[in-house]
């Protein structure tokens, strides 16, 4: 099946590693700007005759891709873990989650109700209209669900869509577009476009018939996003990094605290831009969660992702462990303890907890996206808060405590787009996620993200 993925080749050939066996997988054909273009005007000729789908049709076509993901999950979650070295708990979760977004966004269509706006001589009525060729650009670190997260809404809204996977894990985006076309969508109206950020996604960005840009990933590439759009006012939604508190006040249930906190920073091996990767312990309970992290973290279930009981698997690259081990080894910061990792071939990393200096100490500000986690004591709830906001970006976040009052005030008081109480959970297809500061700019999933598919059309109907 593998070998049919070199199709487009005008942009190179890129091949595609096991994380966690560092074996070739595949090879993938990467586009062109030419190739781009004739994909990107494919799209924008296959949006005429795909808006005018009726809307209980378009929901019926959603359910069916949704019913062929579902069908195709084991093989969809065993690619990705060959391909991102994820585990196949999460995998599998990852494929269920497009499978769901699918199911949640075919009702859109038919709920795509305007406004009846009472005006003098005549009647004044609002469309949601879609925008055109929707771009999406996909980072490597959840292939599969932050593809869903725009593809579903987008195509939902009577968009086409193109999407780029990233470079280094494009296997499940190509085969969720092949799986699309089986489901009955015409040519053009979801097309899956590998190749390079600089090439493939640059053309999103300048290309005229691409009317909205979806972006997942860097700070830095968001920003040259941003300023590329200016020029055709075009439409972006970005989803940027992280570097979410994790506040731990000594009201709390310490033991449960304490117990989860390496899954809400270790998941996906910390490459999740809503990693709780800064802890803030208030100061009168630091020593004993400490004594209690330590257990836990040593408890992670580091190897071999294919494995069912797998808790964290590699990083995606040799280059993302040495970015990751100049943030530690590199810094000569002060590591507290650290989990165990396989031995062998593999971009394994330990989970390693460290005790920065200061809030100023790289660690502790910086977006590490690998297994790594600092924690610092604070001394009161006015400086837990400040210690969190103390940060360009705003992404997640969690707040353990038993009192209902300061869970309140402190979610209020913490500028972040997700948080939770007594819990990690950040992401649920029904509810919107998004990113205040340079976490990012607007919000996906939940009931409103067909907004940021559509532009508002209002008119006026004279009754004379
Ligand atoms: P990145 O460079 O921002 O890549 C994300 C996506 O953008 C990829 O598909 C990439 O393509 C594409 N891209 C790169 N340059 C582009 C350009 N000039 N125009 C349009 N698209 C472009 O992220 P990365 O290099 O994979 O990761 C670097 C760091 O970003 C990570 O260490 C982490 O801190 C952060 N990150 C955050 C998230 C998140 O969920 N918020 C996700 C991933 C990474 P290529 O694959 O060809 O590069
Ligand atoms: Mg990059």
């Amino acid at each position: 099946m593998l070998s049919s993925l070199l199709q487009q080749t005008g942009g190179g050939e890129f091949h595609v590693i096991n994380p966690a066996t560092e074996a070739i997988e595949a090879s993938v054909g990467l586009a062109s700007v030419a190739e781009a273009d004739a994909a990107i005007d494919r799209a924008a000729s296959a949006w005429p005759a795909w808006r005018a789908v009726s809307p209980a049709d378009r929901g019926r076509l959603l359910r069916r891709f949704a019913d062929l993901v579902d069908a195709h999950l084991e093989e969809l979650a065993q690619l990705e873990v060959r391909n991102s070295g994820h585990t196949i708990s999460n995998a599998r979760w990852e494929a269920g989650n497009v499978r769901d977004v699918l199911n949640y966004y075919s009702a859109a269509p038919e709920r795509l109700i305007g406004k009846q706006i009472p005006v003098a001589g005549g009647i004044d009525v609002t469309f949601a209209e879609p925008l055109g060729v929707v771009g999406i650009i996909v980072p490597w670190n959840f292939p599969m669900p932050i593809a869903g997260w725009g593809f579903g809404p987008a195509l939902a809204a009577g968009n086409t869509v193109v999407l780029k996977p990233a470079e280094l894990t494009p296997l499940t985006a190509i085969r969720l577009g092949e799986l699309a076309l089986e489901a009955g969508f015409d040519e053009g109206v979801f097309t899956v476009i590998p190749g390079k950020g600089s090439v493939v996604g640059q053309r999103f960005v300048e290309h005229p018939a691409v009317r909205k840009v979806c972006f997942t990933g860097s700070t830095s590439v968001g920003q040259q996003i941003m300023r590329g759009a200016a020029d055709q006012v075009k439409r972006i939604t970005l989803e940027l990094g992280g570097k979410s508190a994790n506040i731990v006040f000594a009201d709390s249930d310490i033991e449960k605290a304490a117990a989860t906190a390496p899954y809400g920073v270790f998941d996906n091996a910390g490459q999740d831009c809503c990693a709780r990767s800064r802890i803030l312990v208030e100061a009168g309970v630091y020593d004993k969660f400490l004594s209690l992290l330590e257990p836990a973290v040593q408890g992670v279930k580091v190897r071999n992702p294919a494995e069912d009981d797998a808790e964290m698997g590699p990083l995606i690259s040799a280059k993302q462990r040495e970015v990751v081990s100049s943030y530690v080894e590199g810094d000569g910061v002060d590591v507290a303890f650290r989990g165990d990792v396989p031995g062998g071939s593999g971009f394994w990393y330990p989970p390693t907890v460290v005790l920065p200096t200061s809030t100023q100490d790289r660690v502790w500000r910086e977006e590490v996206f690998g297994p790594v986690v600092s924690v610092l004591p604070f001394t009161d709830e006015a400086d837990a808060i400040a210690k969190a906001n103390d940060s360009e970006y705003g992404l997640s976040g969690s707040i353990w405590t038993r009192d209902l009052g300061r869970a309140l005030r402190v979610s209020r008081g913490v500028e972040a787009g997700n948080l939770s109480v007594n819990s990690h959970s950040s992401v649920r297809y029904s509810t919107p996620f998004g990113g205040f500061k340079q976490s990012g700019i607007g919000r996906e999933l939940g009931p409103d993200a067909l907004a940021a598919f559509t532009e508002t059309k209002n008119v006026f109907y004279s009754q004379d």
